[in-house]
Protein backbone atom coordinates (compact mmCIF):
# COMPACT_ATOMS: atom_id res chain seq x y z
CA UNK A 1 0.00 0.00 0.00
CA UNK A 2 1.52 3.59 -1.14
CA UNK A 3 1.64 6.16 1.32
CA UNK A 4 2.21 9.90 2.44
CA UNK A 5 5.36 10.64 3.87
CA UNK A 6 6.18 13.79 5.46
CA UNK A 7 10.03 14.31 5.95
CA UNK A 8 10.56 17.61 8.27
CA UNK A 9 14.13 19.39 9.06
CA UNK A 10 14.97 23.03 9.53
CA UNK A 11 16.54 25.09 7.20
CA UNK A 12 19.87 23.97 5.92
CA UNK A 13 19.32 20.45 6.94
CA UNK A 14 20.09 19.01 3.28
CA UNK A 15 15.60 18.16 3.09
CA UNK A 16 16.33 19.57 -0.60
CA UNK A 17 19.74 17.48 -1.34
CA UNK A 18 17.35 14.38 0.20
CA UNK A 19 14.50 14.70 -1.61
CA UNK A 20 17.03 14.87 -5.24
CA UNK A 21 18.92 11.65 -3.48
CA UNK A 22 15.76 10.05 -3.04
CA UNK A 23 14.37 10.55 -6.74
CA UNK A 24 17.88 9.42 -7.97
CA UNK A 25 17.59 6.35 -5.91
CA UNK A 26 14.04 5.41 -7.51
CA UNK A 27 15.05 6.55 -10.97
CA UNK A 28 18.16 4.07 -10.55
CA UNK A 29 15.90 0.88 -10.30
CA UNK A 30 13.40 2.21 -13.19
CA UNK A 31 10.65 4.12 -11.59
CA UNK A 32 9.60 7.21 -12.86
CA UNK A 33 9.48 9.98 -10.16
CA UNK A 34 7.25 13.30 -10.77
CA UNK A 35 9.00 16.24 -8.87
CA UNK A 36 7.27 18.84 -7.85
CA UNK A 37 6.98 22.22 -5.67
CA UNK A 38 5.46 25.12 -4.93
CA UNK A 39 6.23 28.23 -6.94
CA UNK A 40 7.12 30.55 -4.03
CA UNK A 41 9.32 32.96 -6.17
CA UNK A 42 11.88 32.69 -8.87
CA UNK A 43 15.10 32.11 -6.54
CA UNK A 44 15.16 28.38 -7.87
CA UNK A 45 14.85 28.53 -11.45
CA UNK A 46 18.26 27.89 -13.74
CA UNK A 47 17.99 29.37 -17.33
CA UNK A 48 14.17 29.99 -16.80
CA UNK A 49 13.41 26.31 -16.08
CA UNK A 50 11.66 25.30 -12.54
CA UNK A 51 14.50 23.42 -10.53
CA UNK A 52 15.09 22.12 -7.22
CA UNK A 53 18.43 22.91 -5.98
CA UNK A 54 20.32 21.97 -3.26
CA UNK A 55 23.16 24.20 -1.44
CA UNK A 56 25.41 20.83 -2.23
CA UNK A 57 25.44 21.60 -5.55
CA UNK A 58 22.60 18.75 -7.26
CA UNK A 59 19.50 19.66 -9.20
CA UNK A 60 16.83 18.33 -11.50
CA UNK A 61 14.27 19.67 -13.13
CA UNK A 62 10.81 20.37 -11.38
CA UNK A 63 6.92 20.98 -12.07
CA UNK A 64 5.61 23.84 -9.84
CA UNK A 65 2.32 24.54 -8.82
CA UNK A 66 0.55 27.69 -7.43
CA UNK A 67 -1.07 27.97 -3.93
CA UNK A 68 -4.71 27.85 -5.74
CA UNK A 69 -3.92 25.33 -8.49
CA UNK A 70 -5.25 21.46 -7.85
CA UNK A 71 -2.36 19.09 -6.70
CA UNK A 72 -4.60 15.82 -8.18
CA UNK A 73 -5.51 18.35 -11.41
CA UNK A 74 -1.56 19.16 -11.86
CA UNK A 75 -1.01 14.83 -11.27
CA UNK A 76 -3.27 13.78 -13.78
CA UNK A 77 -2.28 16.16 -16.18
CA UNK A 78 1.36 14.93 -15.86
CA UNK A 79 0.22 11.46 -15.83
CA UNK A 80 -1.10 11.79 -19.22
CA UNK A 81 1.86 11.66 -20.90
CA UNK A 82 4.11 9.48 -18.90
CA UNK A 83 2.81 7.49 -15.79
CA UNK A 84 4.49 7.93 -12.84
CA UNK A 85 5.31 5.73 -9.60
CA UNK A 86 6.03 8.37 -7.15
CA UNK A 87 5.79 11.73 -6.42
CA UNK A 88 8.20 13.56 -4.58
CA UNK A 89 7.31 17.63 -2.98
CA UNK A 90 9.64 19.73 -2.07
CA UNK A 91 9.30 23.23 0.11
CA UNK A 92 6.13 21.33 0.72
CA UNK A 93 5.36 23.37 3.60
CA UNK A 94 3.69 26.57 0.81
CA UNK A 95 1.16 23.96 -0.27
CA UNK A 96 -2.21 24.58 0.73
CA UNK A 97 -4.14 22.22 3.31
CA UNK A 98 -6.36 21.27 0.46
CA UNK A 99 -3.18 20.75 -1.67
CA UNK A 100 -2.16 18.10 0.81
CA UNK A 101 -5.71 16.58 1.06
CA UNK A 102 -4.75 15.80 -2.88
CA UNK A 103 -1.74 14.28 -1.93
CA UNK A 104 -3.41 11.45 0.56
CA UNK A 105 -5.55 10.69 -2.00
CA UNK A 106 -2.61 10.10 -5.00
CA UNK A 107 -1.28 8.39 -2.23
CA UNK A 108 -3.32 5.56 -2.20
CA UNK A 109 -2.15 5.22 -6.35
CA UNK A 110 1.73 5.67 -5.79
CA UNK A 111 3.83 6.53 -2.54
CA UNK A 112 3.95 10.44 -1.93
CA UNK A 113 7.22 11.91 0.02
CA UNK A 114 6.94 15.27 0.71
CA UNK A 115 10.04 17.48 1.99
CA UNK A 116 9.67 20.72 4.03
CA UNK A 117 10.25 22.66 7.16
CA UNK A 118 7.62 22.17 9.94
CA UNK A 119 7.50 25.68 11.35
CA UNK A 120 7.62 29.37 10.52
CA UNK A 121 10.28 32.11 12.03
CA UNK A 122 7.63 32.38 14.72
CA UNK A 123 7.98 28.37 15.84
CA UNK A 124 4.88 27.86 14.14
CA UNK A 125 3.26 25.36 11.89
CA UNK A 126 3.26 26.21 8.35
CA UNK A 127 -0.83 25.31 6.46
CA UNK A 128 1.02 22.20 4.32
CA UNK A 129 3.74 20.96 7.17
CA UNK A 130 0.24 21.00 10.03
CA UNK A 131 -1.81 19.13 7.27
CA UNK A 132 0.84 16.61 6.38
CA UNK A 133 1.38 16.16 10.18
CA UNK A 134 -2.31 15.67 10.95
CA UNK A 135 -2.81 12.57 8.17
CA UNK A 136 0.52 11.51 6.77
CA UNK A 137 1.14 8.07 7.26
CA UNK A 138 4.82 8.40 8.02
CA UNK A 139 6.80 11.47 9.77
CA UNK A 140 10.14 11.59 9.87
CA UNK A 141 13.08 14.55 10.77
CA UNK A 142 15.64 15.49 9.34
CA UNK A 143 18.14 16.80 12.14
CA UNK A 144 20.72 19.59 12.57
CA UNK A 145 22.31 21.31 15.19
CA UNK A 146 22.33 24.70 16.65
CA UNK A 147 25.64 26.21 17.22
CA UNK A 148 25.73 25.08 21.08
CA UNK A 149 25.78 21.56 20.07
CA UNK A 150 21.98 20.64 20.87
CA UNK A 151 19.74 19.95 18.19
CA UNK A 152 18.12 22.40 16.13
CA UNK A 153 14.27 22.67 15.77
CA UNK A 154 13.83 27.00 15.79
CA UNK A 155 14.33 28.70 11.83
CA UNK A 156 15.42 31.72 13.39
CA UNK A 157 14.84 35.32 11.57
CA UNK A 158 17.09 38.03 12.32
CA UNK A 159 17.02 41.42 10.80
CA UNK A 160 20.04 43.82 11.72
CA UNK A 161 21.51 40.84 13.59
CA UNK A 162 18.09 41.10 15.57
CA UNK A 163 15.71 37.85 16.25
CA UNK A 164 12.22 39.04 14.72
CA UNK A 165 9.42 37.34 15.56
CA UNK A 166 6.71 38.95 13.87
CA UNK A 167 6.05 40.12 10.01
CA UNK A 168 5.10 38.15 7.01
CA UNK A 169 5.26 34.03 7.06
CA UNK A 170 7.32 34.33 3.16
CA UNK A 171 9.36 37.54 3.10
CA UNK A 172 11.15 36.91 0.01
CA UNK A 173 13.90 38.85 -1.46
CA UNK A 174 14.49 41.22 2.26
CA UNK A 175 17.40 41.83 4.21
CA UNK A 176 16.71 39.01 6.78
CA UNK A 177 19.28 36.40 7.36
CA UNK A 178 17.77 32.95 8.87
CA UNK A 179 20.05 30.72 11.29
CA UNK A 180 19.03 27.62 12.77
CA UNK A 181 18.96 27.02 16.52
CA UNK A 182 17.91 25.34 19.34
CA UNK A 183 14.91 27.00 21.43
CA UNK A 184 17.33 27.64 23.92
CA UNK A 185 19.67 29.70 22.01
CA UNK A 186 16.63 31.41 20.78
CA UNK A 187 15.17 32.23 23.82
CA UNK A 188 18.30 33.43 25.06
CA UNK A 189 19.31 35.36 22.38
CA UNK A 190 15.82 37.42 22.39
CA UNK A 191 16.85 38.27 25.48
CA UNK A 192 20.08 39.24 25.08
CA UNK A 193 18.34 41.54 22.10
CA UNK A 194 15.78 43.11 24.01
CA UNK A 195 18.63 44.46 26.75
CA UNK A 196 20.17 46.91 24.36
ZN1 LIG B 1 21.60 25.98 21.06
Amino acid sequence: MPSLYFKYGVMGSSKSAQALICKFNYEQKGYKVLLVKPSIDTRDYDNGKAVVKSRIGIMSECLTIKYNQSMMELYKEASKTQKYDVLIIDEAQFCSEKQIDECKEISLEIPVLCYGLKTNFKSYLFEGSKRLIEIADSITEIESICSCGAKATINAKLVNGKIVRDGKEIDIGGDEKYIVMCYNCWKKMQKENNKY
